[in-house]
């Protein structure tokens, strides 16, 4: 149960170098431990005993420390300090040098250094490792009098063991590593995924929003428009209904008109619903003729017309609107085009609205 809760506190860190922080400390607690027992146990000396405990009250501390300040990167760097420059070279000569398998972890003390976040301390804890490394293994290698003497079969075993060890540990912190990017990468992929939609969508009627609008038109449709054709519109009266009814009811009628509109669209053939201002909509449509698209945007204001609100069956929602060829030479600008377009908008409203204008 304790291990179970210690597992889940260190991976449930907010930040991987916490994570980092308290996996490392707790193995190296846990061998300190061992290292301890083992020392008393086999009677390996006053000397091991107290260097044992001494790295084991360093581990507890540092623990103590970074739980009470919260300062868990600078931990981190003293617990790689004290692992690679104190503890395994002092190891190195009481475990038997090049034969046993201290040299396995300080490669293992070197993979902790490549974890540590910053980059300047990290590159500092490297090289005072790699000089450590060096200067104990040099020393070995020039006073070999100075490695406590061990026994072939306990260097045999403690080989295995520290590689059994390494490979474990480095399989198991590679494993989280490579689960942790795979999650942070597809969280970011979802997240991306949702900026982009509420980017380019309206939030009351979810059509797209004007300044999407005004890209995929410049980017994708001006280019190449033949066959397109542009319907802007408006509500009638809408005013009036905000004012009889209500803003709230007003959305909704905003939302049922936004219902509609995305029926007729056709997205695979390039086709946009848009929600460009207030109650003011467009309909970029795809047809062979502006004869068909006129006949469809004059459905569309039919299907309007038809709206029912269930809860006001006396509104009527009607609109007027304008519609344009893309490929009129008259536009040498898509603003051009909008601002013609509106114009035509205008047109209705002044001949009396529930009406689409239009010209070739
Ligand atoms: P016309 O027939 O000439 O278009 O008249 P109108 O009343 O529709 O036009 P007007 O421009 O006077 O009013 C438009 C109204 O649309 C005013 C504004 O409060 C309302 N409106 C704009 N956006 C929203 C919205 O998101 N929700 C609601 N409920 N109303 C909105
Ligand atoms: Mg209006
Ligand atoms: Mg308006």
């Amino acid at each position: 149960m304790i291990f179970e809760r210690t597992i889940k506190y260190v991976l449930e860190q907010k930040k991987l170098e916490d994570t980092v922080f308290w996996g490392v400390l707790l193995l190296t607690f846990f061998s300190g431990i061992i290292a301890c027992v083992l020392a008393i146990f086999e009677n390996v000396g006053l000397g091991s005993i107290v260097f044992s405990f001494i790295a084991l009250s360093i581990y507890i501390c540092l623990g103590i420390i970074a739980k009470c300040t919260g300062r868990i990167s600078a931990c981190y760097f003293a617990l790689c300090l004290v692992i690679n420059v104190a503890v395994l070279p002092v190891l190195f000569f009481m475990c038997g040098g090049f034969d046993c398998g201290m040299i396995l972890y300080c490669l293992m003390g070197i993979f902790l250094c490549s974890l540590y976040g910053h980059k300047k301390r990290r590159a500092f804890l490297i090289i005072s490792t790699l000089v450590a490394d060096v200067f104990s293994f040099s020393l070995a290698w020039a006073h070999p009098e100075l490695l406590t003497p061990i026994d072939p079969v306990v260097k045999f075993y403690d080989t295995m063991i520290s590689f059994v060890l390494l490979a474990i540990s480095l399989y198991a912190v590679m494993a989280y590593f490579c689960a942790v990017y795979e999650r942070e990468r597809r969280k970011s992929k979802d997240l991306i995924k949702q900026l982009d939609y509420y980017s380019k969508r309206d939030p009351l009627t979810t059509l797209f929003n004007r300044r999407h609008f005004i890209k995929y038109l410049e980017q994708m449709i001006w280019p190449r428009r033949a066959g397109y054709y542009l319907l802007m519109y408006d509500i009638d009266n809408f005013k009036k209904v905000n004012d009889t009814y209500g803003h709230p009811f007003g959305d909704q009628v905003l939302c049922r008109v936004a219902e509609v509109a995305l029926k007729e669209v056709r997205a695979n053939v390039g086709e946009c619903a848009v929600r460009y201002g207030g109650e003011e909509f467009i309909h970029l449509m795809y047809a062979e003729s502006f004869d068909e698209a006129k006949v469809r945007a004059e459905q569309l204001r039919k299907a309007f017309e038809n709206i029912k609100m269930e809860e006001q069956p006396d509104v009527c929602v009607t609109i007027s609107g304008g519609i344009v060829d893309c490929m009129n030479p008259k536009f040498d600008h898509q603003n051009k085009m909008l601002s013609y377009v509106d114009s035509l908008l205008y047109l209705a409203k002044s001949n009396g609205k529930n009406q689409i204008c239009s010209c070739k």
